[in-house]
């Protein structure tokens, strides 16, 4: 049986195309699990692939907090993010406090086509996976007597 994944999707103006690639060479699998992406990505996403997508804001108006919120809800099982490494962002910090939600969170993270493809052929993409998230109780009682 499928489990669906929920699924973000994001990619950098320069990386969009990329991003466009790979959701057309795995769209039939894609389509089996949940998908949401930023604005314009998903924009992108819906027309050319055919997929439903739950579109939030564009990167730089927020859409990247939004991902990061549903991460910290852990709403969120998979992130898809081809950031650009050739060009500042107006919105950087927004992408540096989304990849550090992702990773505290233990959520798998794609930042480029090899590793999306590693994901996306993994079985466990499809199966039950619960991600071991760390014990952070020492930290919340550090003011406990
Ligand atoms: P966009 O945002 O999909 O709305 O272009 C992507 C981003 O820059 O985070």
């Amino acid at each position: 049986m499928t489990t669906k994944k929920r699924i973000a999707l994001v990619a950098h103006d320069e990386r969009k195309q990329d991003l466009l690639n790979w959701a057309k060479d795995n769209t039939e699998n894609l389509r089996q699990h949940l998908l949401y992406a930023t604005g314009t990505t998903g924009k992108l996403i819906q027309d050319k692939c055919g997929l439903d997508v739950n579109r939030l804001k564009s990167g730089p108006l927020g859409g990247d907090q939004q991902l990061g919120a549903m991460i910290a809800e852990e709403k969120l099982d998979i992130l898809i993010f081809f950031w650009d490494p050739m060009a500042a962002q107006p919105h950087d910090v927004d992408v540096k406090a989304l990849l550090r939600m992702a990773v505290l969170y233990n959520v798998p993270s794609a930042c480029n086509r090899a590793t999306a493809d590693y994901m996306i052929s993994s079985t466990l993409f499809s199966e039950e996976y619960k991600p071991v998230i760390k014990d952070y109780g020492q930290y919340l009682d550090r003011y406990e007597k």
